[in-house]
């Protein structure tokens, strides 16, 4: 019998998708290259997600917040944007907010598995793991997939959340805008001499970019440094010792002594943009519709913020008798998700770039970006909003920017 959602990809975007569509009577099947074991208990890959107030509601409705354990989530109370030799910085408090804090932090990997716990208990999805997809081919009658062990699963519907560098999208012949930044992002975890007051910091420094994002201990943080690729590799090369106090000295000693506390993890930065999200009962969601640059800390919530979009689409079809494979529904996922998405996928480009030239002028320009949203009363009660606000906010430092809503 066929499927009439095949998803492909169960990383946390293709998961939650499947739990937001549970419960409709619809025939459910997720198909995924990892074995089932690692999906259940995935590697820790050191990520640590900032997670908006939008974003924990959605976990919460999926089930997913529960599961996670108090020792997964960090708070996120305020956070500060320093430039330079600055001291200070630009501090954003959560009081200016309305709220008790500005977001929560989570790791990625403990979402992953309780997305996969989640999905696992529902009756109505089917997950189907070891195996990837070798073609694909859709047309008004349904959807083909011919998985690499020479199966082939038919289904209504195709959703693609395989990644950013997703082999679906390029199967059905959708085009991508990639932006390789040429950089390369580290991502650690450390215990450090002085707490970090549940705050997070943005640092634009010559040469790198550093981010510390609190964590549940108050003397651990993930710390994330940019890179070029052949310091990357320098840095890399140190013992665990020669690290932290290199750390520490990329800190400028900030936060006193600093040590190694979890696995090196380096990713090449890459911003990825499709095309088309859809195509004949065919859709992208994740990062495969859209990879932003980790600056700004919105991927995830992006991807939450897609499958959720879709869904409601989706279920509002199948509400109208309407099949959930219709091309308008999936189009009016596309134009809304592109809306929501577009602007700060842009802008994010701009502002990696600006925040990681570090010619003269461009100097002055973000330093007066900083200075001037330090002053201006309104502007700072603006980012508040945003950063807490009902759709998840637009990242800090784009806001301190461009000054948008
Ligand atoms: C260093 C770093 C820090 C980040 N920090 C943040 C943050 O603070 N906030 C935030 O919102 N986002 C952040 N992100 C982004 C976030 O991690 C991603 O947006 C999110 O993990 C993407 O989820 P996904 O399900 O779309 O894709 P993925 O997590 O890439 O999952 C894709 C899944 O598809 C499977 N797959 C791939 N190809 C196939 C195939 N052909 N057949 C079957 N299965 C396949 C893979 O095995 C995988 O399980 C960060 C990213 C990085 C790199």
């Amino acid at each position: 019998m066929p499927f009439d959602i095949l998803i492909i990809g169960a990383g946390p975007a293709g998961l939650c998708f499947a739990r937001s569509m549970s419960g409709c009577g619809l025939r459910i099947g997720i198909l995924e290259r990892q074995a089932a074991p690692t999906l259940a208990e995935p590697a820790d890959d050191g990520r640590e997600i900032a997670i908006t107030h939008h974003s924990q509601r959605l976990l919460r409705e999926l089930g997913l917040w529960t599961r996670l354990r108090a020792e997964d989530i960090g708070t996120l109370r305020d956070a500060k944007v320093i430039d330079g030799n600055d001291h200070d910085g630009l501090l954003f408090h959560h009081d200016e907010a309305g709220t008790n804090q500005l977001g929560w932090l989570v790791s990625n990997h403990a979402i992953r598995s309780a997305a996969y716990a989640e999905a696992s208990t529902q009756a109505d999805i089917e997950l189907m793991t070891g195996t990837g997809v070798a073609a694909l081919h859709t047309d008004a009658d349904g959807a083909a997939v011919h998985l690499d062990n020479g199966n082939v699963l038919h289904a209504g519907l195709v959703i693609a959340a395989d990644s950013r560098f997703s082999e679906a999208r390029r199967a059905m012949g959708i085009t991508a805008d990639m932006h390789d930044f040429g950089k390369t992002m580290l991502v650690l975890r450390m215990q450090h001499d002085a707490p970090h007051a549940q705050t997070a910091w943005e640092w634009f420094g010559t040469g790198q970019t550093l981010a510390l994002l609190p964590l549940h201990d108050p003397h651990t943080s993930s710390v994330v440094l940019t890179l070029h690729p052949a310091r990357m590799r320098e840095l890399l090369a140190l013992d665990d010792a020669a690290l932290g106090i290199a750390m520490a000295e990329r800190f400028q000693q900030r936060l006193c002594a600093m040590r190694v506390a979890g696995p090196r993890c380096a990713y090449p930065l890459v911003g990825v943009y499709a095309r088309r999200f859809t195509a004949e009962r065919f859709a992208l969601i994740g990062d495969a519709a859209v990879g932003m640059h980790p600056v700004t800390a919105h991927g995830f919530n992006f991807g939450l913020l897609g499958q959720d979009t879709l869904a409601r689409e989706l279920r509002a079809a199948l509400r109208g008798d309407q099949p959930c494979w219709g091309d308008a529904p999936l189009r009016r996922y596309a134009r809304r998700h592109r809306l929501a998405t577009r602007p700060l996928y842009l802008a994010t480009q701009m502002l990696a770039g600006l925040y990681t030239d570090d010619r003269g002028p461009v100097r002055v320009l973000r330093k007066l970006a900083l200075r001037s949203g330090a002053r201006f009363g309104p502007f700072r009660r603006l980012v508040m909003s945003g950063l807490v606000g009902e759709r998840g906010g637009v990242p800090l430092p784009l806001r301190i920017l461009h000054g948008r809503a």
